[in-house]
């Protein structure tokens, strides 16, 4: 993976590829020119042996088609499509997949964004959609389906599995098999999975049937919180329909962002390992502490949680570095515990080398309706960490202390209110 797709005799001898900062790519007569424009347009079918010459970099730039040949290793894709956001990557898939009238079945809980984009964006083009919680069997899901009156339409299953924040899991053969059950003539419908809490490295969700797989690249792919890209992996096919509207919305990434991802790719299983070493440590130290009610977290699932350790066992090969926990209380102890934090940052998104907490019921989930929330267990006092590499016993340290800083300041809330009942 780390020399793939690229060779230092193109580049003067350069051991790793330079950064391609250039918007055109000069041809060497006008019919190669037009001869690149013919593939890239797909106005032919490519001859045995022919590549799409490059051409400008909104279509096609070296750093960004080494990566994408890259990043497809590690899911053993076909096909990858960068873009210039998670987002960018999830918009660009809806709209390329989904025609009005058509209808959308949808994992519950989401990520913030994703569930905007579904619930505020799509209806306006006349796209149905239809959300549903994990723990559903195939026939619960079909019943589902059928209920919304055009099953018919069903274009597309999406699933973000393991869920943001509360790390459900979803079936993905499951999705798939319920999909062919609805599959109209000539159209069957998609499943499409947000991996972004497992990263490229833990699930492979096209090995269980999925057609297309996503990453916010922002995450684990890039790794150190500094760059936004997204990515869509699958068919050639597929890919190609989703690279030739990313060609017209312009949402492709520049050459320094597909620069730092392949670099920052060299170093992704190590990172990723430590920081689900991490979790795991987190996890368990939160799961015995007193002021904690609850902790998600896949690494803490038994055989006696039924359905979701079974998924677990079999779709997942860690159980990742992200997890979410309730402090006993409500918002103020979480915000207690998150303003008292030293070591761990204070700060949305995830996946990176260093470790982060954040609220999801006022942050990243704070557009999701209140009723949603509580549905889907995004509590005022649940709280997500996302486990960096940083020494494990630094991190239950910083944990431990701002757990007791929690405590005291209840005990205070306490004594206040028993005193004014006084
Ligand atoms: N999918 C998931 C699961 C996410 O957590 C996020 C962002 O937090 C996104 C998609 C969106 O990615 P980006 O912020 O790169 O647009």
């Amino acid at each position: 993976m780390m020399s793939f797709g690229y060779k230092p005799a193109w580049s003067e001898g350069a051991i790793k590829c330079p950064v391609f900062q250039t918007s055109t790519f000069v041809f060497q007569s006008a019919e190669e020119g037009k001869a690149f424009f013919e593939l890239a347009y797909g106005l032919r079918e490519k001859q045995k042996n022919e590549k799409t010459g490059l051409i400008y970099s909104r279509i096609n730039n070296p750093d960004m088609e080494i990566l994408e040949e890259r990043l497809r290793l590690w899911d053993e894709a076909e096909a990858c499509a960068m873009f210039g956001s998670g987002m960018a990557a999830i918009a660009a898939t809806l709209m390329e997949f989904l025609q009005p009238g058509d209808l959308l079945l949808y994992s519950n809980p989401l990520y913030g964004g994703t569930v905007h984009f579904i619930e505020h964006f799509l209806p306006k083009y006349g796209i149905r959609t239809q959300g549903f919680p994990a723990g559903m069997n195939e026939e619960e899901l079909s019943n589902l389906i059928e209920k919304t009156g055009c099953a018919d339409r069903l274009a597309m299953i999406y699933l973000e599995t393991p869920a943001n924040p509360t790390n459900d899991l979803f079936d993905i053969a499951l999705c798939r098999r319920v999909a062919d059950r609805h599959a109209a003539p000539g159209r069957p419908p998609l499943v499409a999975v947000d991996n972004t809490y497992m990263g490229p490295l833990w699930q492979h969700p096209l090995q269980h049937g999925a057609d297309l797989v996503l990453y916010s690249a922002t995450k684990y792919i890039g790794g150190h919180s500094d760059v936004i890209a997204g990515a869509v992996l699958g068919s050639e096919t597929l890919i190609g329909r989703l690279k030739n509207l990313r060609t017209f919305l312009g949402s492709m990434i520049s050459p320094w962002t597909g620069w730092l991802l392949m670099r920052s790719l060299e170093t992704l299983k190590l990172r990723m390992e430590k920081q689900a070493a991490n979790a795991q440590a987190i996890a368990t130290f939160l799961a015995a502490h007193p002021k904690v009610k609850t902790v998600h977290y896949p690494g803490l699932l038994r055989p006696e949680d039924g359905e979701p350790y079974r998924i677990y066992r079999k779709q997942l090969t860690s159980p990742g570095a992200m997890l979410s926990f309730e402090t006993v209380g409500g918002e103020q102890e979480a915000f207690a515990f998150l303003n008292n934090l030293h070591l761990i940052k204070l700060a949305v998104s995830l996946g990176s080398t260093e470790s982060l907490a954040q609220h999801p019921a006022t942050m990243t989930h704070a557009g999701i309706s209140p009723e949603e929330k509580s549905k889907y267990g995004i509590t005022d006092a649940l709280v997500r960490i996302s486990a960096g590499v940083e020494h494990p016993d630094d991190l239950l340290r910083d944990i431990g202390q701002a757990l007791d800083q929690v405590a005291a300041k209840r005990i205070a809330a306490i004594g206040k209110a028993a005193k004014q009942a006084a």
